[in-house]
């Protein structure tokens, strides 16, 4: 039959922390030509642990390779034109694994996951003037059990596994971008132990200013069935470059999991006052510069979604959700703050918990399911509030994107709260798409500095802000007052 030539194509692994994915981009256009996806099991072992399998995300990597890779041939469309694939990953979920084996030690500690919260407490406790802020002029980051390196302070303490290897010199340790390009590219024989620049920046071991990490670390080689894996991004930092966030003050805002907005920095590392992380942005090449984000990190957005179908059982998919939250269009004053994880931005409070409160015998659980989506919103706009306030310049729309963007009333509940405008690219892909492009730009077959015009994929969704801003005010003032009280909870 014929074959359809469109010249160099771009895969990407977008590895999340409720799924997997793989698609394939055209180079020229970023039109997405095929994909597939495989949903990855959350463990809950105990309460406040997550942890994830991570053979059962490699194996989920493979299956969306190959299932993506058969779609395409089905489109009379060579997989051989795939000249370059980029990885983009889960951030600070930490990964122990043996290097003569190739075998995973532990499971995946997952980077919502709190057993570390002890631990957080003793460090801040021994610092000088007891601030969870002591490295932060370093790493841009809090002492928080967010991050890489206490999850693997806790694997080094706890797993007899861990122990021996490390004593036998066979411990290997990596985020998923880690785990995954090794034993991509070989594993125990001579896989590429590597990571990136904005994964690195994550595990609070990596100095944000001098770069401190051997870029030696990050030798983009090794083969994919021949295809360079060439490059590598954090999820939040690909979903930049996908948005085509590359302007100092460009802003995006994800809703997957968690939700991150980044506001782009440019080539200077901006400490922020108002809670919000410095984080590398993303860096294109050995001699490119570093560009340099703020981010604010929310741990739980479609998190709520799911733990309203599966551990309440009161949805039984997140488009019910929609239809029963839309039904009545209020929560009527029930307000509901997911502080599963503690708070990270702009709180980084640990000890917080959740709450539903203002409940009536009036309410039901489609006022539960509008304060959850509520809940969102209100989480970004407080995430927003620090970023207009650290920059000085109020942003006058936001650039949306991620798996819970699909749900029009979310979209159309955040403009209301933030009372400005919410676009959506109608490519939704952009954290695969930022990874394409880095991987594409090693290998110099996609456009790096592609103008937003000439995408075939970024003519965009629109939401403007319906009610009075005298309305949102009072319900996000309401909002902080349920955050107070979710505060100090576990101590
Ligand atoms: P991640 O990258 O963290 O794996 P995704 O961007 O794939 O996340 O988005 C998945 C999340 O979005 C899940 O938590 C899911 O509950 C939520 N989600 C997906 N569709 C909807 C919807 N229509 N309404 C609300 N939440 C949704």
């Amino acid at each position: 039959s014929h074959r359809i030539n469109l010249g160099p194509l771009v895969g990407a692994i977008d590895q999340g922390t409720s799924s997997t994915r793989f698609l394939v981009f055209n180079s020229k256009t970023a039109e997405l030509l095929s994909h597939h996806q495989v949903e990855i099991k959350q463990l809950f072992p105990k309460e406040g642990w997550v942890e994830e399998d991570p053979k059962e995300i490699l194996q989920s990597v493979y299956e969306c390779i190959e299932r993506a890779c058969e779609k395409l041939t089905q489109l009379n469309i060579d997989v051989s034109n795939i000249k370059a694939v980029g990885v983009t990953n889960q951030r600070e979920t930490t990964v122990v694994w043996d290097k003569l084996t190739g075998e995973p030690l532990y499971n995946a500690i997952v980077w919502l996951d709190l057993r570390t919260q002890s631990t957080i407490e003793h460090l801040i406790d021994k610092t000088p003037s007891r601030d969870k802020n002591h490295l932060r002029h370093k790493t841009g980051l809090p002492l928080s059990t967010y991050f890489s390196a206490v999850k693997l302070r806790w694997l080094l303490d706890n797993v007899e596994e861990v122990q021996q290897a490390v004593a036998s010199h066979r411990a290997m340790f990596g985020t998923i971008d880690s785990w995954l390009i090794w034993c991509l590219t070989g594993g125990k024989s001579d896989g590429i132990h590597c990571t990136d620049v904005t994964n690195a920046s994550r595990t609070m071991l990596f100095n944000i200013h001098t770069m401190a990490w051997d870029a030696d670390l990050c030798k983009y080689a090794g083969a994919l069935t021949g295809i360079p894996i060439s490059g590598c991004l954090g999820d939040q930092s690909a979903a930049l470059v996908g948005q085509m966030c590359f302007q100092d003050g460009s802003v995006k805002n994800t809703y997957g999991t968690g939700c991150f907005l980044l506001r782009n920095t440019g080539t200077r590392p901006v400490m922020s006052n108002n809670g919000l992380l410095t984080t590398v942005a993303y860096k294109m090449g050995r001699d490119k510069p570093t560009y340099y984000a703020l981010e604010g990190s929310v741990a739980i957005a479609g998190a709520v979604v799911r733990w309203l179908q599966d551990n309440l059982g009161i949805i039984s998919s997140s488009h019910e959700l929609e239809m029963l939250a839309g039904s009545v269009g209020t929560s009527y004053g029930c307000y509901f703050v997911p502080a599963f994880s503690g708070l990270y931005a702009p709180y980084w409070e640990p000890s917080a918990r959740g709450i539903i409160c203002g409940l009536t015998q009036f309410t039901n659980k489609r006022h539960l399911s509008f304060a959850a989506l509520e809940a969102v919103c209100f989480q970004t706009r407080e995430i927003l509030d620090a970023m207009n306030q650290d920059s000085g310049i109020p942003l006058t729309q936001l650039q949306v994107d991620g798996g819970m963007t699909t749900n029009k009333l979310l979209m159309q509940l955040q403009a209301d709260i933030l009372c400005i405008s919410v676009v959506k690219p109608s490519m939704p892909e952009t954290t695969a798409l930022g990874a394409a492009m880095a991987a594409g730009a090693a290998e110099g077959v996609m456009v790096w500095s592609l103008e937003p015009e000439d995408l075939s994929t970024v003519t965009s969704e629109r939401f403007d802000p319906q009610i009075k801003l005298e309305e949102s005010e009072f319900r996000y003032a309401r909002w902080k007052e349920a955050v107070k009280r979710s505060m100090n909870w576990e101590t």
